[in-house]
């Protein structure tokens, strides 16, 4: 059984925000930093995404602690790239804390695109009043689950097949 302290790490990452929208199971071993990404064929390919379409851009600004963007250009737009879309609501919700975060540190409404560079689809993502009381409440959700002693029980899911912690939860 896996056990963890408290989360090292208490400030709450764009990642986590996706992983609330994926499996609460995954963003607990995230932010406990049960992290298996790096052996992950899928997070490899996501890595071979950006450098094959973005290879001449700046990757991963680091802007605060828990915001690094892929890139920003200079029409001021702040891009994230994703190798699939099939998590589309995930990196949507991950992009718009980014803005989210970015307002509340007096850069104004700036405003994103969503990249899908294997599919060619970019989809602009702009934060409304009511996204903000959304956040506001899904990092109290984020909060509630990483400060569970346990792991959420996992929950069998389509993204399981591919999940770089599927031998944490079925093995
Ligand atoms: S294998 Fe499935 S249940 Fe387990 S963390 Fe990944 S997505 Fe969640």
């Amino acid at each position: 059984m896996i056990t963890s302290d408290e989360p090292k790490s208490r400030s709450i990452t764009g990642v986590m925000m996706n992983y609330l929208h994926i499996c609460p199971t995954e963003l607990w071993y995230f932010a406990h930093d049960i992290n298996m990404s790096f052996d992950s064929d899928i997070v490899a390919l996501g890595r071979l995404v950006n450098e094959e379409y973005y290879v001449r851009d700046a990757k991963e600004i680091p802007v605060f602690e828990n915001v690094r963007i892929d890139r920003i250009t200079p029409d001021g737009y702040v891009h994230e790239v994703k190798k699939s879309d099939r998590a589309e609501e995930a990196h949507l919700w991950q992009l718009k804390y980014y803005l989210w975060m970015l307002k509340r540190h007096g850069l104004g409404d700036i405003q994103g695109v969503l990249e899908f560079p294997k599919q060619r689809k970019r989809v602009p993502v702009k934060l409304t009043a009511e996204d903000e009381k959304q956040i506001e409440h899904k990092l109290q959700q984020i909060r509630d689950i990483i400060q569970q002693p346990l792991p959420p029980k996992p929950k069998k899911i389509p993204y399981c097949r591919k999940c770089s912690y599927r031998e944490l939860c079925w093995c």
